[in-house]
């Protein structure tokens, strides 16, 4: 005869949530990308500093937890982000995940961008953004891709983010 079935155990919570951002580039700005300033003849154009891969993992935080989007949170109407360090929208994400009792499992991105190479970039970013997320640089992926040279990312017009995020719960929220 079978043992009964537990029925107490809760099963692990789980939530994804998806992010895509995409500013126009431009001569005079910086290029920054995942908090980190790259080498480059054109910059992202945007009110913040127009940071695509930590604008994109931004919403798929907020989209995992349901709670909006970095636009409500950071409306580009407020000047206090006017060239704001948009490391600062991915830490507030991260405490609001962590104040609805939810934790990051990892983060998996893809930035489209035609120049330059951001190969020699790949590891520090992903540190970087480990660093501002509080987890290991192992649960951040970072791919990069080109437009092939069409298009308005091939040709260096503008350039995109993707990102996917895995949250947990991890205990009781301490909001509901
Ligand atoms: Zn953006």
């Amino acid at each position: 005869m079978n043992p009964p079935p537990i029925v107490s155990l809760e099963p692990p919570e789980f939530r994804t949530g998806v992010g895509y951002d995409a500013h126009r580039l431009a001569t005079g700005r910086k290029l920054v990308i995942g908090g980190i300033e790259i080498a480059a003849d054109k910059g992202l154009v945007g009110h913040s500093d127009a940071d695509i891969l930590l604008h994109a993992i931004t919403d798929a935080m907020l989209g995992a937890a349901a709670q909006g989007d970095i636009g409500e949170l950071f409306p580009n109407s407020d000047p206090q982000w006017q060239g704001a360090d948009s490391s600062i929208f991915a830490r507030q994400a991260a405490e609001i995940l962590e104040s609805y009792g939810w934790r990051i499992v990892n983060v998996d991105a893809v930035v489209v961008i035609e120049r330059p190479k951001l190969l020699p970039y790949r590891e520090v970013i992903r540190e970087n953004i480990a660093s501002i997320l509080k987890i290991r640089t192992s649960a951040v992926g970072l791919k990069a891709k080109t437009g092939e040279g069409v298009g308005p990312v091939g040709t260096e017009q503008m350039a995109e983010a993707h990102a996917v995020v895995l949250i947990a719960r991890s205990g009781q929220p301490k909001l509901m």
